[in-house]
Formats: C-alpha cells, sequence, structure tokens
C-alpha cells in the first residue's frame, strides 16, 4: 500500500502528537502552525532576561507503572524532562478573614487543617478525604482519555468501568454535582470558597477527590524547565521521526472535494494537498471558518451555540529581584480590597511563584505571575484601540502589585520586569476561539461528554485537542492524537504501533 499524506494543522500538544503517531505508522506527515513556535497555550516567551511561562502548571501520572508514563516515554518527553514532586498543591489566603490554609499532600494533616478551619464541617471534610484516599490508586488513563470513541465498543466501557471500580461510587451521586453546588452544603463560607476554588468551581466533586488523591500518591508534578521544556522535545521526536513542520502557516480553508477533504489552503494563498487533513487546531474556527459550517448536526451546533467556554484570563507577570524561600508555588487570594475590569469586579488572585527552579530568572531574582479570570468582550474591543488597551493593561499590572505589596512588603521597588497578556493574547497567538485557553468550561455534563474525532458527512477529515476532549489538559490532549492515528490504522487494517518498527 502506498503511503498516505497528512495535513496536521496546528502544532500544539496534540497536533505534535498526532504527527509523532502518524509518522510511527508510516503516514507521511506535514504540520501547519500559525505561530512561530510549537506549543500552543503551552508557551513560554523571555523578556529582559526572565523567562515567563504561561502554560501548565502542573501534570499527573509521571512515575514509572502509569500508563501516562508510557504516553510520555512514545513522545520523547519523560526522557528529556525533569519532574518535581508537588508536596502542596497550594495555600488559600483569606485576607479580610486573616486565614490561611494549605492543601497538602498528607491527607490526614489536610483533614485537620480543614476542620480547624471550621469544624462544624467536619462531617463533610471526612468525606471529601475518604473520596480522596479512593482515588489515590486511579489509573487516570481508566478514565476513558486512552482510547477513542470510535474503537471503544461496549466490552471497552466495561473494561474501563473495572478499571475505576474501586473509586466508581465517587463518579455517581453528590460526588458528580459540580463543585460550587456541592459546597453550599457547607457551613464555613471561607470553606466553600476553598472548596469550590480548588479548581474551577464548575467541575465535578470526583474531579477535585482526584486531583488530591493524586498529590496524596504523589503522582502530580511541576515541570522543572517550563513548558517549552516539555514541548520542545515532542518536536525533536516529531522531526527525527521525518515530520515536517511550517511555522508561521495559517490554514484559512480545509480543501474539499466531494466530501473528501483533500487538502488546505494557507493565508498566503497556497494550496498544499494531502490525503489526510487533521485539524488540531481551535474547534470553532476549524468547524466553521475552515470549513465553513457544512460539516455539523445537531449535537456539533448545540455544543456551539449553547455550551459554555473556559473563562478566558488575565495573567500579569513581574520579575523581581528578590527570592522568595519556603513560600508555596501556588496561592489563591480572596482579596480585602477587589478592583473593577471592565464590568467584572475582581476579589481574588491566583499567584504563582517561580521560586522552585534556577530556570526561571537569574541567581537572585524570581518571576511572581499572577491570573484572574476576565471578560473577552471587554478585551477584545478594547483591543482596536491600542493606546487605551496599553494603558488598561498597565493599570490592572499597577493594582495586582499594590495587592501584592500587602503579602510581600517592598516588592514594587523591586520589580525589573512587568508583563500582561489578555485574553486577545492568547487569540493572538492561539486562535482559541474567545481566547479559552482550555476549550469547553468542564461542566459535570460536558466533562463526561464523548465527542468523536470525526465530522459527520467529511471523510479524510480529523479533530485531535481540547475541542474534542472537554476539560482539556495535557495528557487528554496528547491521547487525542494518538486516537486520531489509532483510528487510522484500524481503518487501514493495520497495527497501531508505538515506536519505530
Ligand atoms: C495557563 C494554563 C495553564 C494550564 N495548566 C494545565 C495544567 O496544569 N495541567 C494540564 O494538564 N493542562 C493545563 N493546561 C491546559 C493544556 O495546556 C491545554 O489543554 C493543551 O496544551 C491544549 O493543547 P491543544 O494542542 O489541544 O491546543 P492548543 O495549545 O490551542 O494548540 C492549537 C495550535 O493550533 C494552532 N492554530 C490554530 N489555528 C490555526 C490555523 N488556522 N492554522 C494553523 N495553526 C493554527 C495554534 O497556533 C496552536 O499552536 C493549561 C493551559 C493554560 C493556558
Amino acid at each position: 500500500m502506498a503511503t498516505k499524506s497528512m495535513i496536521i494543522i496546528g502544532a500544539g500538544l496534540a497536533g505534535l502528537s498526532t504527527g509523532c503517531y502518524a509518522q510511527m505508522n508510516g503516514y507521511r506527515s506535514h504540520i501547519f502552525e500559525h505561530h512561530t513556535v510549537p506549543g500552543g497555550v503551552a508557551a513560554c516567551w523571555k523578556r529582559k532576561g526572565y523567562l515567563i511561562d504561561g502554560g501548565i502548571h502542573f501534570l499527573m501520572g509521571h512515575r514509572p507503572g502509569q500508563p501516562i508514563y508510557d504516553l510520555y516515554c512514545e513522545l520523547g518527553i519523560a526522557q528529556a524532562n525533569r519532574f518535581l514532586d508537588m508536596t502542596l498543591y497550594g495555600r488559600f489566603i483569606d485576607e479580610a478573614g486573616g486565614r490561611s490554609v494549605e492543601i497538602t499532600q498528607d491527607l490526614d494533616r489536610l483533614a485537620h487543617d480543614l476542620k480547624a478551619l471550621s469544624p462544624d464541617d467536619s462531617q463533610a471534610i471526612d468525606e471529601l478525604i475518604a473520596g480522596a484516599r479512593a482515588m489515590q490508586d486511579l489509573d487516570m488513563s481508566k478514565t476513558g482519555m486512552a482510547s477513542p470513541p470510535e474503537l471503544m465498543g461496549p466490552l471497552g466501557q466495561l473494561k474501563q468501568m473495572w478499571g475505576i471500580r474501586r473509586a466508581l461510587r465517587y463518579f455517581a451521586g453528590k460526588y458528580a454535582r459540580s463543585a460550587a453546588d456541592y459546597a453550599q452544603g457547607l457551613r464555613d463560607p471561607w470553606l466553600r470558597q476553598v472548596i469550590e476554588n480548588l479548581f474551577l468551581p464548575e467541575v465535578p466533586v470526583w474531579f477535585i477527590l482526584m486531583l488530591l488523591g493524586l498529590l496524596a500518591k504523589r503522582q502530580m508534578e511541576l515541570i522543572e524547565g517550563g513548558c517549552l521544556n516539555f514541548v520542545l522535545p515532542i518536536e525533536r521526536r516529531y522531526k527525527d521521526l521525518g515530520g515536517q513542520v511550517t511555522y508561521k502557516a495559517t490554514v484559512e480553508e480545509i480543501l474539499v472535494e466531494n466530501d473528501r477533504a483533500v487538502g488546505v489552503r494557507l493565508a498566503d494563498g497556497s494550496r498544499h494537498r494531502a490525503d489526510i487533513v487533521v485539524s488540531a487546531a481551535d474547534g470553532y474556527s476549524t468547524i466553521f471558518k475552515m470549513l465553513g459550517g457544512r460539516y455539523v448536526d445537531k449535537k456539533i451546533e448545540n455544543r456551539y451555540k449553547n455550551w459554555k467556554l473556559i473563562r478566558p484570563m488575565v495573567m500579569v507577570s513581574f520579575g523581581v529581584a528578590r527570592e522568595f524561600p519556603g513560600e508555596p508555588w501556588l496561592s489563591f487570594i480572596t482579596l480585602e480590597r477587589p478592583f473593577t475590569v471592565g464590568s467584572q469586579t475582581i476579589d481574588g488572585l491566583m499567584l504563582r511563584l517561580f521560586n522552585y527552579s534556577p530556570r526561571f530568572a537569574p541567581p537572585g531574582k524570581t518571576v511572581v505571575q499572577v491570573a484572574f479570570e476576565t471578560e473577552w468582550d471587554f478585551w477584545n474591543e478594547l483591543r482596536k484601540d491600542r493606546p487605551r488597551y496599553d494603558a488598561e493593561k498597565e493599570r490592572v499590572a499597577a493594582e495586582v502589585l499594590e495587592r501584592l505589596e500587602a503579602h510581600y512588603p517592598g516588592l514594587s521597588s523591586q520589580v525589573e520586569m512587568t508583563d500582561v497578556a489578555t485574553p486577545y493574547t492568547t487569540w493572538r497567538y492561539t486562535r482559541n476561539h474567545r481566547g479559552a485557553y482550555m476549550g469547553w468550561l468542564p461542566t459535570p455534563e460536558v466533562i463526561t461528554t464523548r465527542m468523536k474525532r470525526t465530522l459527520p458527512g467529511l471523510a479524510n477529515f480529523y479533530m485531535a485537542g481540547q475541542w474534542v476532549l472537554p476539560g482539556g489538559g495535557v495528557p487528554p490532549c496528547l491521547y487525542s492524537g494518538r486516537h486520531v492515528v489509532q483510528i487510522l490504522c484500524h481503518q487501514d487494517g493495520k497495527p497501531f504501533l508505538t515506536s519505530v518498527p
């Protein structure tokens, strides 16, 4: 059989993964990427001697023996990265109440500290800790992300249920409700906030239990070199396998003949043909722009009309001539003095200190990063007036710095670099719809929806990435590229390979 050619749109994690598995399995692939570098939302950039990591916070499943670890090995990630065990998920600070609590990997200590915070919620806290313990041995690949829905028959689903049988009850009933909904039953208002904001208020409780369980099992880690270090080895592996990638190449149209994808047209007008086209780019622009909305059914229409997106973020990074020994790498601060951005009141900040590795700043210095949720429309309108957009970024950075000063006196005078990224920045560099950096908002309903990697009525076309795996995340996106090639091998009647024969 002649080797089939494949065009992949996007060199984010999903596109690179698709490319690697395509090359391993004898497809000749070429990635076209909009940006000048690989990684998509897993992005790092340099400013005045500092390295800003604007992507991946933590990973899961980096230890040998876990299928996710095997995935990292297949893609050349495990060999090229140093992962640092997370012993602390983060610290929550309530400025007005003068309280704080650390979410540690020691579940006994966590139970004790949460009960000290709110003795009246002891029963609920015991329940949550029991759930986290039940999740400790969960093999995450058994939660459905390891195989494409197209290839999972009833037997596959049974196997999946069997794989998670010890924690099965925590995927149903009250644990399948959103964290926000569940937290309503807690007596202490601040404990409510802590539970809601452990990830996002909309995620199901089981997702939070899973995080706490993996943390306790030391299966959560930070990337010592930042997320670009995570991405570059995959790009290297792809090229070593013979893959081709072109940067600054934005796909405007997916070429279709007789309901078969046959290639792409780039923004520079050039046309490129292939036997197979895979989009690992933003879902909305793929379906409604590059394909003109011609290959949708009711389900897809409903999703793009009614499902909520991850709320976009403003990310303010400071390079400061200061060290933060012993300080947690992540803190969630409930502000005593909120501030306004657009029509929203910002009453909480996520603070990330890159004090765990010397890779981000010169000796004696640190990158301090603050993120908060914001509105797409506000920033998208503002950016049409560049001076006002820049002035607003400056104002926001000043507001943030003033709030940080209360925690780290003298910080303002130590700032050497300031960088503000808005939802428009996310769109500009990654094209994710309305700045939704992780795609769909992972509500209990959405996160459990299994989406096909194909579109109705269109042959030779596949999708990978966070827009077909609700909730996104590193392992799911990497798996999604693998899925596409698994489906292709299945259709072509050949075994799926995870290395070069
Ligand atoms: C701040 C932040 C923190 C995160 N933290 C974590 C975490 O702790 N743990 C975790 O597991 N996950 C985390 N994630 C999520 C995870 O990084 C993403 O879900 C994942 O990287 C998405 O990969 P992707 O390939 O699907 O999409 P993307 O990264 O969006 O890649 C799509 C690529 O397609 C390109 N593209 C788009 N349109 C076109 C076009 N028309 N032509 C050519 N190319 C195009 C884009 O430029 C981009 O490179 C985080 C994300 C962010 C932003």
